[in-house]
């Protein structure tokens, strides 16, 4: 598993002298913001180089002074004033602008913390494997969208991924590092706020019902994903690539406590299963601490205080989104590109209300039929054809408007 293991290049330990220096991608978002306290929670073993958000300079320039970063780098050039004047005589230098973000992923560190949300951390993710660094993983749709392209500058550069999606996570702990020994991975999904609903009330949500997640508290867009069980579909595509495991062998399992976080099965009948408390902390503190351990202060997991732990099957007719998910990661090429463009073209349009919750995954599937599906041989192919799906699901989203209007 080279996308986790890597070089196996060693890190600083636990209680030596020099602390981890990290930069943080994303850091205003939920999983930054869940960095940043663990980080805290674990005083002198890291430094902050570099923090990034996307147009929230007030609270980039909050958190860059409270991690004591050198840099910070806003995505929207808009609020270049803002975070100047938000950041005045803190010494930390302020930039922004899409090339920012990127310098801050380049800038020299132990780590990078991958935690923007959607394909736009892409190139900010690439120019931290260019350089050989490690990455703590969170930014799914970088994997969806370039997959083979990322897993193979990582051989080449000799950064090592590691997974902080809580499934991945999961299933980094629990793997022996012989993929051959494995009948199959496992990954388990809540179910999100319509795991019991049928149809006709997943077509009444509004984006308040859909972003109620019952167990996990995250940013908007993978609220949504949760909710439409994208989100799994797309971890079903993060766990084929990062494991190097064909998609009929990566199977998804819904379980609404959310306490198994993911199971590897091996070949000869035995299940492995990391638990933990349903807090993102934990595999945080995973990633930033690995091969150590590091206290992450999430809640410890009480077993006997809890009832049960149930699973069920999840249903591909009710949430066609994983459908559309494993279509397209067996299709390959394009496909996943623009089956993670489309999506988030789908759930902004849904979040600002102009399609309903069912028209998310319809808009989907509808701009798969119409896309272009090339092969993406470089970062750059990738980028364009992000930039060609969103068009048309624009069109298509502006089409289902025409109808609906008729
Ligand atoms: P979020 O919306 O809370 O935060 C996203 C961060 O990215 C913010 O700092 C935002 O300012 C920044 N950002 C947004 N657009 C940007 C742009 N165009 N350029 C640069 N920066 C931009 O999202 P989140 O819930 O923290 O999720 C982040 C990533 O981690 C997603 O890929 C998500 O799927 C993944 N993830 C999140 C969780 C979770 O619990 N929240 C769990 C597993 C995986
Ligand atoms: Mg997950």
């Amino acid at each position: 598993m080279k996308s986790a293991v890597g070089n196996g290049a060693s890190r600083p330990g636990t209680g030596t002298p020099d602390p981890r220096v990290i930069s943080i991608l994303g850091a205003t978002g939920s999983v930054g913001t869940s960095t940043v306290e663990v980080i805290a929670a674990n005083p002198g073993q890291f430094a902050v180089e570099a923090v990034t958000a996307g147009s929230n300079a007030e609270g980039l320039a909050q958190l860059a002074r409270s991690c004591g970063a050198r840099y910070a780098a806003i995505a929207d050039e808009a609020a270049y004033g803002d975070l100047k004047r938000a950041l005045g005589g803190s010494g930390i230098e302020a930039a922004a602008g899409e090339a920012a973000v990127i310098e801050a992923a380049r800038r020299p560190s132990d780590m990078v913390m991958a935690a923007i949300v959607g394909a736009a951390g892409l190139a900010p993710t690439m120019a931290a494997i260019e350089r050989g660094a490690q990455v703590a993983f969170a930014n799914k749709e970088v994997l969806v969208c370039a997959g083979p392209l990322v897993m193979a500058r990582l051989g080449e550069t000799g950064a090592v991924l590691l997974p902080v999606d809580s499934e991945h996570n999961a299933i980094f702990q629990v793997y022996s590092g012989r993929r051959d020994d494995i009948h199959r991975l496992i990954l388990t999904a809540s179910g999100g706020p319509f795991r019991s609903a049928t149809r006709e009330q997943m077509a009444a949500a509004t984006p308040e019902t859909a972003l109620k997640h019952p167990v996990w508290s995250m940013g908007a867009k993978i609220s949504i994903d949760s909710a439409t069980m994208m989100n799994k579909g797309l971890e079903v595509i993060e766990a084929a690539y990062l494991f190097d495991m064909p998609e009929p062998q990566v199977d998804v399992l819904v379980h609404p406590q959310s306490i198994v976080h993911s199971l590897v099965e091996y070949k000869d009948g035995s299940i492995l299963a990391q638990l933990g408390s349903p807090d993102m902390r934990t595999p945080i503190a995973h990633a930033l601490a690995w091969p150590e351990r590091i206290s992450s202060g999430a809640e410890r997991l009480d077993l006997a205080a809890m009832s049960s732990l149930s699973f069920e099957a999840p249903d591909e007719v009710r949430f066609p989104a994983l459908r559309l998910a494993r279509q397209s990661l067996k299709a390959g090429g394009g496909a996943p590109t623009v089956l993670n463009a489309a999506n988030e073209m789908a759930v902004a349009a849904f979040l600002e209300r102009r399609i309903g919750f069912l028209e998310i995954a319809a808009v989907v599937e509808e701009t798969l039929g119409r896309a272009a599906l090339p092969q993406v041989l470089t970062i750059d192919d990738v980028i364009a054809l992000d930039r060609e799906a969103r068009q048309v699901a624009s069109g298509v989203i502006a089409d289902g408007l025409t109808r609906r209007a008729v």
